[in-house]
């Protein structure tokens, strides 16, 4: 079977002869082997090529053994002459991420003496794996060079040295194989045994970003974007930024420090709102008919700020005989409660509560606190009479 990637990786469109075709019971497609193919498999960390097949959308690609497997939906006769095409888009963008892949390891690996033990190029998410620490910073003066070598547009340079030279080459992942080993050289930067396709020179890879990186077992992983990827995400960004920007009446450069004072003030804003309720509920307290007017009392506040309400339930239990009840809500969604009493069993009032209103709830002899649906003047009719 001939590779025809390796032949001319920009080779898309070829004919072929079909020289197998079974059928998958498990992947419940047909495998297609051909004599020659410029379909890239799942290989090397990266997912498969995708295109078509004599017309069919080819679903996978696989190779086991240096069999390359085309994954199609319907059978094709062996013997026949096919043509594929490969989706060059897909194709050029993991190009552009591996080739980016590799400058950062290399430029790792010689600043940092770091190997590359994982590596993952999905559709939407590119990780590499190192074998220990590296900080953001670190990443950003990794991340600057490599793109200076992106700028130079350096020949990505792919060759099978003889076994003598390969003994004595230095190279990461390195292989057992002393012959046949692909080797893809970026000159000054990285020398790495890689079977992926990759660009001829850095320029194509456009740019290289680092966009985050956090411990993984015992190391680090880092997350790149390449070339189209990366510009998409600048897209992104900026769009995001704009519309802080926008709304937080900030420039672009100075969203974050706004953003910080933003929230200072939502802070500020929550401790007046705490000392303004403490400040009305005094008032509700205040404004109770006295103890030897009425046995009960009883509150209409507007937030349930539980703390501050069962201290204020609990002082005035101490004062009246009766109920000691608090509300927080309205008619038409209804009220939150506590009630609290020194003489009666506050359990007695719930099974009254749950009787009449359907209230949800319940508590102890001392306290109760629940949900109930009821306008506010029922309810206290209905306290009143108890
Ligand atoms: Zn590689």
């Amino acid at each position: 079977m001939e590779k025809l990637f390796y032949k001319d990786i920009h080779i898309t469109n070829f004919e072929a002869t079909v020289t197998d075709c079974i059928y998958d019971e498990q992947k419940k497609l047909y495998e297609v082997i051909l004599d020659r193919t410029a379909f890239f498999p799942e290989e090397g960390g990266q997912v498969a090529d995708k295109g078509s097949l004599a017309g069919q959308e080819i679903c996978d690609v696989q190779i086991k053994n240096d069999i390359i497997s085309h994954y199609v939906k319907e059978a094709l006769e062996p013997g026949t002459v096919v043509h594929g095409q490969v989706d060059w888009a897909q194709r050029f963008d993991f190009m552009q991420q591996h080739s980016g892949e590799h400058m950062i390891s290399g430029l790792v690996n010689k600043h940092f003496g770091l190997d590359n033990v994982g590596f993952h190029l999905g559709l939407s998410e590119v990780t590499l794996d190192f074998n220990g620490e590296l900080t953001l910073e670190q990443l950003r003066i990794i991340e600057s060079e490599a793109n200076v070598a992106v700028w130079q547009n350096l020949p990505i340079e792919i060759s099978y040295p003889d076994s003598t030279t390969l003994t004595t080459l230095s190279y990461r992942s390195k292989l057992d194989l002393t012959e046949n080993v692909r080797i893809v050289t970026i000159p000054g930067i990285d020398t790495c045994a890689c079977c992926a396709p990759h660009c001829d020179t850095t320029g194509q890879i456009g740019l290289i970003k680092i966009t985050n990186v956090q411990n993984h077992r015992g190391g680090v992983r880092v997350n790149i974007l390449c070339g189209g990827r990366a510009v998409a995400d600048y897209t992104e960004k900026q769009n995001s930024v704009s519309n802080i920007s926008v709304q937080l009446s900030a420039k672009q450069n100075a969203v974050a420090d706004a953003v910080s004072r933003l929230k200072e003030e939502n802070l500020r804003l929550k401790e007046l709102g705490n000392t303004l309720q403490a400040q009305l509920l005094d008032y509700a307290v205040q404004s109770l008919p006295q103890p030897n007017q009425s046995q009960h009392a009883i509150l209409f506040v507007e937030i349930m700020n539980e703390i501050a309400i069962r201290n204020v339930i609990n002082e005035l239990t101490t004062k009246y005989n009766g109920y000691c009840a608090a509300f927080a809500g309205n008619d038409g969604d209804g009220y939150r409660f506590i009630i609290g009493s020194s003489s009666k069993d506050c359990r007695e009032l719930a099974t009254l509560l749950r009787q009449n209103f359907q209230a949800k709830g319940g508590g102890t002899a001392p306290m109760i606190q629940g949900t109930i649906i009821a306008s506010h003047i029922t309810l206290k009719a209905f306290l009143e009479q108890q």
